[in-house]
């Protein structure tokens, strides 16, 4: 009989849940005797996934939706059996509006998050100065640079389609998904499409244009048709990764203060991880998840270059205030799936979903559901506000922007400090020396929204690869060969 391995994961959001969900289908597929253990500090799984329901509302605190482009969320629904239970955002109003002169307009459609790609959207819309309109359409005449290293979103746009296109609309749609600020934001870690478009075509319109007769684009902004949900919200998800791991040990409320390593270079590793109130486990395989900066203080001694690499991810903090109203108090048609904000506005918020015409389900009939965002890193100090500032603030921008005139049926606050990976130049590079040091400390895997990517699927991936290599760092998949 092999000798059980325990296996400790660190943090129960959707990384340390894939990643238990990872083991235990391959533990299964090899009948191994393992003992797996999963550490959350908070009282509740799910990390920033948080479904709440109240008054016939669906509120998606955190993350409320995850791009099927890229696969491993989708992948690892239809694994739990819960493709039925995914929707697609609404067909209607596939749009996106931005903000320009305190006024609402849309962004002309085929504007895909960087690039114009249909013509006429362009030059009727009144969003770009003609001066700005023809120094985008220059795009496919200016050469492509030859340089290899990194570059900053904000450098990228600037030289392919000049100041206007950043300032008026890519900064706001950019700083809605990684609240980021655009001149340190890495293209390549972040949009690397871009990048590869402007190699392969000289040209991001171009290629952008020649791909999309192969794949019908539709709408603006995001690419909505590719985006889904839950019907009852996203922490179906985390919920459903629950239920599958029954064998696994839950112990929710402890935090872990430290991981070191007891016998270091030794055949079969020996971690040890410290609770914050005294107790300590010992496992052969320990997965850390969570932000990066938080993994570095967990491993100072274990290895230096690897936690300084780590706390160089920078993270932003974010808030979320969500807002209901009764319909027929928002003036505005609400023909769009929200707004963004360019921070040359000077609003308070920095970007809108209008979660009940986006998702069906998320209101009562006759009512609307909004969500505002607050923070990030171009407002590092929004998140200090207390909950009543917060909602002040959210309600003055959306009184103004969708003519609302009266107080909401219902307002609610979440704070999500410290939780946006901040990508900056020079982030892969990071990665690799990440990845390097990591390969010297067997058993230990690291993974979590500050490495390749900080979307849900992206997560999935992050924490289904970090149980892969666990499991090839402990020759698991080779007792799976002795027992067949
Ligand atoms: C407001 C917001 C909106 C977003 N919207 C979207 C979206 O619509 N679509 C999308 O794809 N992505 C979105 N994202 C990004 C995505 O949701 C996150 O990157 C992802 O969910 C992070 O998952 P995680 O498990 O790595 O981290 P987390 O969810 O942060 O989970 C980490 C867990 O580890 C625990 N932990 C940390 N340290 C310790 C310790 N020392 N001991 C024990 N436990 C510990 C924490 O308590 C936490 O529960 C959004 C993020 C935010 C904040």
């Amino acid at each position: 009989m092999p000798h059980t391995k325990r296996i400790v994961i660190i943090g129960g959001g959707i990384t340390g849940l894939s990643a238990a969900h990872r083991v235990s289908e391959l533990s299964g597929e090899g009948n191994h005797p393992l003992e797996v253990t999963l550490i959350e500090a908070r009282d509740r799984l799910g990390g920033v996934i948080h479904t709440i329901k109240r008054d016939g509302f669906l509120i998606d605190s955190g993350p409320d939706n995850f791009i099927t482009a890229k696969p491993w969320a989708l992948a690892l629904a239809r694994r739990l059996g819960l493709e039925s239970e995914l929707i697609s955002t609404n067909e209607a109003h596939r749009r996106a509006l931005v903000v320009r002169r305190g006024k609402l307009m849309p962004i002309p459609e085929g504007f895909l998050l960087m690039a114009p790609t249909k013509l006429m959207p362009m030059i009727t819309t009144p969003l770009f100065s003609l001066p700005g309109k023809l120094r985008m359409g220059m795009e496919i005449l200016v050469p492509a640079r030859k340089a290899n290293e990194d570059e900053s979103l904000a450098s990228f746009v600037v030289r392919r389609f000049g100041r206007e296109a950043l300032d008026r609309v890519v900064q706001p749609l950019i700083s809605g998904i990684y609240t980021a600020r655009p001149e340190r934001l890495s293209l390549r870690a972040t949009m690397p499409r871009f990048l590869d478009l402007e190699g392969k075509y000289g040209s991001v319109i171009k290629g952008m244009r020649f791909e999309g007769k192969q794949r019908k684009t539709e709408g603006s902004g995001a690419r909505y048709g590719m985006f889904v949900t839950f019907r009852d919200g996203l922490q179906t998800l985390t919920n459903a990764l629950r239920g599958r791991l029954d064998h696994v040990r839950f112990r929710l409320n402890e935090r872990v203060i430290r991981v070191t390593q007891k016998a270091a270079g030794s055949a079969i590793p020996c971690w040890r991880v410290d609770l914050e109130h005294g107790a300590s486990m010992e496992a052969e395989g320990v997965i850390i998840t969570g932000p990066s900066r938080h993994s570095a203080r967990l491993l100072t001694e274990v290895d230096t270059v690897l936690g300084k690499q780590l706390s160089a991810v920078q993270y932003a903090s974010s808030a979320v205030v969500h807002l209901a109203y009764r319909r027929e108090h928002v003036a505005h048609p609400l023909d769009a799936f929200g707004c963004v904000v360019p921070i040359t506005e000077r609003h308070q918020i920095i970007a809108a979903s209008f979660s009940s015409v986006k998702y069906a389900g998320r209101a009562p009939e006759g009512y609307v559901l909004l969500r505002a965002f607050m923070g990030g890193a171009l407002q590092p100090g929004m998140i200090e506000r207390d909950d009543e500032g917060l909602i002040v603030a959210a309600r003055s921008d959306l009184d103004d922007l969708l003519g609302i005139t009266t107080l909401p049926c219902f307002a609610m606050v979440h704070r999500w400090p410290d939780s946006m990976a901040q990508y900056d130049v020079g982030h892969l590079e990071r990665v690799a020396v990440m990845r390097k040091r990591l390969a010297e400390h067997k058993g230990l895997q690291l993974a979590g929204n500050g490495f390749e990517g900080v979307g849900v699927p992206d997560c999935v991936h992050a924490g289904e690869r970090a149980a892969e290599e666990l499991f090839s760092a402990l020759d698991l998949y080779m007792q799976k060969g002795e027992h067949t």
